[in-house]
């Protein structure tokens, strides 16, 4: 009888109705697959390499340094030495004037940030456009506030000439991406430069995107974690100081980007109070605020940037040309062995064409698992090389227009990179020979 009881209690469901659908990730799988066959993980987007010393050493100076009042709660919208420190330096970014206790507040990582944004933002019935292909968390982040995103592509045109592709020429179709707008539209998410693709907005496509904000009153949630790794001479552009656009868009960074500390977990989001204040409702009411002493050694990091702006010395000018370098090896690597890599303008990613891998990876009979997945999956368990599947970064009705690529992680030590070239050349001699 008592067990009959207990069984009765147990039936009724665990699970929030808002979790429907979201409960498949694509990150638990692959770092598990990663961790447990990979020599080399070019996989997850974080560096093999250290953060800088003078951002370590402050961060030993916060915890030893005998400011005890360190280790306890801080103001839960940003630690003020940090959010001043921002504040200024987004001043110089942006060229206005910014109050560092209500046009900053600081998140455990982007990803807080963005939870915060579509908490604070968006409404049951509110549709939010997301640029495909997209960083992954947007979707489920939107469906938990109640919204329902609505995608529109990138779409590749194919470079003249035989060159390879650049992610610049993966372009928004305007009439598409206007169709999109609608009264129901409360937002936007933008991604420059973009993950996975290293795609780096230019100042026309970002035009587009503020003129459609402004004419339906949306508002844009702009993603720029990866703002300081642009190549080539391009420059970032935030849309943020497009007219018309500061009112209505919420910058988002990561000191896990900017820094190479993706553990530290620090983020911040910067806009006007009109928007942040409803961001401060969330983060209080959930999160409080993100670790002291990392906000402290972030905002000594700032302070050193801010007096280096611009300078040879700038680990925010030093960063971009390194992993140039590491862009243009693994470049070389995979086209040397016909995984035809698309240039990345920005990021620490790059997107590479599996399709004359076919006949590598055997066909798994009445499986509905796009190749792509099967191949990183392949390609992990047998040559010990973990990627990501491109077709994880777009919606389930986009997926399978999207099977023949693989994004890699190039933020790596050189002798990293060098064992990944290896194993490429390996596979490729086993093919001809
Ligand atoms: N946005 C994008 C585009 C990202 O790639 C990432 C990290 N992979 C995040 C946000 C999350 O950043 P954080 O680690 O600071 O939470």
């Amino acid at each position: 009888l008592l067990s009959h009881f207990l069984q009765a209690k147990m039936s009724r469901p665990v699970q929030a109705r808002r979790l429907e659908g979201i409960d498949k990730n694509i990150w638990v799988e692959f770092v598990k697959l990663a961790a447990t066959y990979s020599k080399v993980n070019l996989g997850q987007g974080f560096p093999d390499f250290p953060p800088p010393e003078f951002l370590t050493e402050a961060f030993s100076r916060a915890l030893s340094g005998g400011n005890h009042t360190l280790h306890q709660y801080t103001r839960a919208f940003g630690h003020p030495p940090l959010v001043k420190v921002l504040a200024q330096f987004f001043e110089k970014l942006l060229g206005r004037d910014l109050d560092p206790m209500t046009n900053v507040m600081v998140t455990v990582g982007a990803y807080q940030a963005l939870f915060c944004c579509f908490q604070a933002l968006v409404d049951e019935g509110d549709e939010v456009i997301i640029i495909e292909p997209f960083f992954d968390c947007y979707e489920p982040m939107v469906k938990m506030a109640g919204g329902t995103p609505v995608f529109v592509p990138l779409r590749p045109n194919p470079p003249k000439d035989g060159k390879l592709m650049s992610s610049a020429d993966w372009q928004l179709d305007p009439a598409e991406l206007a169709s999109k707008f609608s009264e129901r539209t409360k937002a936007i998410v933008l991604n420059s430069p973009n993950n996975p693709l290293g795609k780096v907005f230019s100042r026309e496509e970002l035009g587009l995107i503020a003129e459609l904000c402004v004419k339906h009153d949306v508002l844009c949630i702009s993603d720029e974690v990866y703002e300081w790794l642009v190549y080539d001479g391009k420059r970032h552009i935030r849309i943020a100081s497009l007219e018309g656009m500061w009112d209505r868009t919420v910058i988002i960074g990561s000191a896990g980007k900017t820094f190479s500390a993706t553990g530290w977990k620090v983020g911040w989001v910067v806009g006007p109070d009109r928007l942040l204040k409803h961001l401060r409702t969330v983060h209080q009411n959930s999160v409080y605020h993100c670790a002291t002493i990392a906000q402290e050694a972030v905002a000594q990091g700032f302070q050193r940037e801010l007096t280096l702006y611009g300078k040879p010395e700038s680990y925010f000018v030093q960063l971009p040309k390194e992993l140039q370098q590491k862009r243009d090896w693994l470049v070389q690597s995979l086209d040397g062995v016909g995984m035809k890599p698309i240039i990345p303008e920005g990021t620490y990613f790059l997107v590479a064409d599996i399709s004359q891998f076919k006949s590598d990876v055997p066909d798994v009979p009445n499986s509905d698992e796009p190749y792509d997945y099967r191949f990183a999956k392949w390609m992990v368990k047998n040559k010990g090389l973990a990627a990501i599947p491109l077709s994880a970064f777009y919606s389930e009705a986009h997926k399978d227009n999207y099977t023949n690529f693989i994004r890699f992680c190039f933020a790596k030590e050189e002798a990293t990179l060098k064992a990944a070239s290896d194993i490429l050349q390996r596979w490729k001699q086993e093919k001809t020979s």
